[in-house]
């Protein structure tokens, strides 16, 4: 199968390119700069132009990004990860929100218009578009599938977190809305991907540990040394996911599994704390014992269970089956990756 990939210099997006290779499906990847493209062209010198094809799309803020490359013939699914997670900005509306909502506007769009052959778009969305930030300590809030969370444009200004959530909802709503307007002539159907943080080796080929992605940087953090003396509060997120697994997810919701078909896809593995982590860390390396917080430290506990919010995922579970990766060995391969960077 032919498969368009947004974003392929992303951390998520590169264990799916990998695994859509490895699987023998052919991929259309798009990056912003020609420099992320040569990187990914050069780590794949076994394939050719109809394999892997690297197309350079320049800002995803702009409406017509995806305008030429949906017209690649015989492309029959498209995966659109490329949206900003990352906090280097100083204008949340030009720089984050815009990227999310006209990127995902801007694909549609262009598919319904120069791709009618294409039959399943995924979107991946987040556990940000699902959650309510005003009830994360609430014990009788269950977050599920069915569950948005209610911000509006407005919220952007609040902090940077917010406004990272603001971009992911808006995105996954105007996803919905264009497949449900008969006007827009969409003959795909849509499923999104809604993962919480997600943990796990680095497959891109990072210049520099400073440059990791966003959802890994507290491991950085941690085997740096910056634990030391107290451990980070979790954040309200205390949930997070493999990016082996999140990328199966892809694969299988665009490839494998039709009943994903208008289905928003709550991936998550199990609750976790900034203190599980560096447990798992201290028990494994030996090496960075005297980076690690010492037992008396204190911070990053997870909160009890009368002031947190509960998950149900069994709609998700009985759609894609994944058998999802523990905490433990997530941990252990990112740090292992992290090593190889030099952390
Ligand atoms: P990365 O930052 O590694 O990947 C983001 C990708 O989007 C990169 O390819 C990036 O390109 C591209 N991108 C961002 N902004 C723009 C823009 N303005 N124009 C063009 N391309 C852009 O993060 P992840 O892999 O973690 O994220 C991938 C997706 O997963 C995102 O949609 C994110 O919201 C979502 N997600 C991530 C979670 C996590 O914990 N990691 C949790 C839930 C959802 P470039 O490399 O050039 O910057």
């Amino acid at each position: 199968t032919k498969v368009l990939l947004t974003g392929g210099s992303g951390f998520i997006a590169a264990h799916i390119l990998e695994q859509l290779l490895q699987k023998g499906h052919n991929v259309v990847t798009t990056v912003r700069s020609e420099e992320k493209a040569q990187k990914i062209r050069e780590a794949h010198p076994d394939k050719n132009e109809d394999q892997l094809k690297v197309v350079v799309t320049g800002d995803i803020a702009k409406p017509d990004a995806f305008d030429e490359v949906v017209k690649t013939p015989g492309i029959e699914v498209v995966l659109h990860t490329a949206s900003p997670f990352h906090f280097n900005w100083k204008d949340p509306k030009t720089e984050l929100v815009d990227p999310a909502v006209n990127g995902t506007t801007g694909i549609l769009k262009a598919i319904a218009r120069s791709a009618p052959q294409v039959r399943r778009v995924v979107v991946t969305s987040s556990f940000a578009a699902i959650l309510t930030e005003e009830k994360t300590s609430d014990p009788n809030t269950t977050f599920s599938e069915k569950s948005w969370n209610p911000v509006t444009e407005q919220d952007m200004h609040r902090n940077p977190p917010t406004a990272y959530r603001v971009s992911k909802t808006l995105a996954e709503k105007a996803a919905w809305d264009f497949v449900k307007d008969p006007a827009n002539n969409a003959k795909f159907d849509l499923a999104t991907i809604n993962p919480p943080m997600v943990f796990g080796p680095v497959v891109h080929y990072l210049a520099s540990l400073d440059s990791i992605n966003t959802s890994n940087e507290r491991i950085v953090q941690l085997v740096q040394g910056k634990w030391k003396n107290q451990i980070p509060d979790t954040g309200a997120a205390s949930i997070w996911i493999d990016v082996r697994d999140v990328a199966t997810a892809h694969v299988k919701a665009g490839l494998e599994v039709p009943e994903a078909g208008g289905h928003r896809l709550f991936t998550f593995s199990s609750r976790f704390s900034n203190r599980d982590i560096a447990d798992v860390v201290k028990k494994n390396f030996p090496e960075y014992q005297d980076k690690l917080p010492g037992d008396d430290v204190k911070g990053g506990e997870l909160a009890p269970e009368d002031k947190r919010y509960k998950v149900d995922n069994s709609e998700t579970n009985s759609i894609l089956k994944i058998d999802w990766i523990p905490l433990e060995k997530t941990i252990v391969d990112t740090v292992k990756s992290l090593k190889s960077y030099g952390a």
